[in-house]
């Protein structure tokens, strides 16, 4: 590994640091580096976000609002962000101000799934074999290289799902709304053994540390309930770690990165996509690992030493709770039963408006192992 940079861009607790987007992300964050002692400005729409409801102080506006990006960056030592679908030109105002992590080249990659694709195959990363495409007899051709089944996506702005569709042959994708968006990816059905991630944080000091792989199960292409450790061989998980190490050194990251991955055989694992920040299957890190995806995120942008990313309990697990599990008056579930069993944690992301499909909280189990951690999260759930 390389010689460590020194400390000289060293943000210490007591400093302010910018976080934007007001969403769950941004409120864990939040909570991490307040508990270390930093002062957390959230740049949110409005106060009452989930961000917003935890932090020091809010700066409200509009992201291509140059006088309030000003007052929110003025504030700041160190910014960092939530999610990438953030303008370019924000960051380009908030770094006039304050160092930003992750830079806009690393959002720029990651906010097209075309450009994403072709960066890391480039470098040599195995990716889902994509195309381009526009139409109908684009898709057409790209099956007949590939094969039915095929996923379009639209190239930007998708996430949980949204903006994907799956075709099974030549009249599905006739009915994809194709006027929808400027641009379009398709690609090759994998038909996967299971899913993946890794976490990895690189921080200002050049410093790189991934946590375990998280092992992770999709209901309609949303995240449900994610584990670790996962049942990857050691040969898999070695292989994943490695590929999220030279994915955060490619983008030349700083922060934190998700790498998500189609695991398809013994030696076949394949980069979904990635995020440039926490993610949702990190989130069993809080109870799980020494330093949770949170705090790492803090001390990679403050260039602090990075934390222990290994487990101190023998397996957990996470299940998200979506607005689906509100009645249809809008009534909270009963969290007095998932609460009285024993090693699990309630998160709630403090949004007012259940949406079926939107991410209100999650639970967390630990266990003796990632089994027993599954059963006892998803009994949690279903007493729900
Ligand atoms: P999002 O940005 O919405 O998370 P993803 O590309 O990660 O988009 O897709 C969400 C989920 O849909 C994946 O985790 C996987 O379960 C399923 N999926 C997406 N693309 C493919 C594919 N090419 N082959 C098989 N399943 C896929
Ligand atoms: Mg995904």
């Amino acid at each position: 590994m390389s010689a460590l940079k020194s400390n000289d861009s060293m943000v210490m607790p007591g400093a302010t640091i910018g976080m934007v987007g007001g969403g769950q992300l941004g409120r864990m964050f939040a909570i991490a580096a307040m508990q270390m002692g930093y002062d957390v400005v959230i740049f949110c729409g409005s106060a009452d976000e989930p961000a917003g409801q935890v932090a020091t102080r809010t700066v409200v506006g509009d992201l291509l609002d140059h006088a309030v990006v000003s007052k929110f960056a003025k504030q700041c030592q160190v910014i960092t962000l939530e999610f990438e679908n953030i303008p370019a030109e924000t960051i380009r105002w908030c770094s006039e101000f304050a160092p930003t992590y992750p830079s806009h080249h690393v959002l720029a990659t990651a906010q097209d799934r075309l450009v994403e694709k072709t960066t890391f195959r480039d470098a040599g990363l195995a990716v889902t074999p994509y195309a381009a495409v526009d139409s109908a007899a684009g898709v057409g051709e790209f099956a007949e290289q590939h094969g039915w089944p095929v996923i379009v996506k639209t190239a930007r702005s998708g996430y949980d799902g949204k903006g994907q569709h799956r075709l099974d042959g030549p009249s599905d994708a006739e009915a994809v709304p194709w006027e929808s968006a400027d641009s379009w990816i398709a690609e090759k059905w994998i038909p996967f053994e299971r899913e993946a991630s890794v976490v990895v944080a690189r921080s200002t000091r050049g410093e790189v540390r991934c946590f375990p792989p998280f092992e992770n199960d999709h209901r309609n292409h949303i995240l449900d309930v994610s584990f670790c450790p996962s049942t990857l061989s050691p040969a898999q998980q070695q292989l994943a770690t490695t590929i999220a190490t030279r994915a955060a050194d490619v983008l030349q990251l700083v922060g934190v990165l998700c790498v998500e991955f189609f695991v398809v055989d013994a030696e076949t694992i394949l980069i979904n996509e990635v995020a440039p920040r926490p993610h949702n299957s990190g989130h069993l890190t809080i109870e799980a690992c020494h330093t949770s995806q949170f705090e790492q995120h803090v001390r990679a942008v403050c260039g602090l030493p990075l934390g222990s990313t290994e487990l101190r309990v023998g397996g957990a697990a996470m299940a998200n709770l979506l607005g689906d599990l509100w009645g249809s008056q809008g009534q909270p579930p009963c969290w007095d039963r998932a609460v009285a069993v024993p090693s699990v944690s309630l998160h709630l992301y403090g949004k007012s408006d259940a949406k079926v499909g939107r991410k209100m909280g999650h639970l967390t189990a630990t266990a003796d192992s990632a089994a027993a951690a599954v059963a006892t999260v998803q009994q949690a759930r279903e007493t729900l």
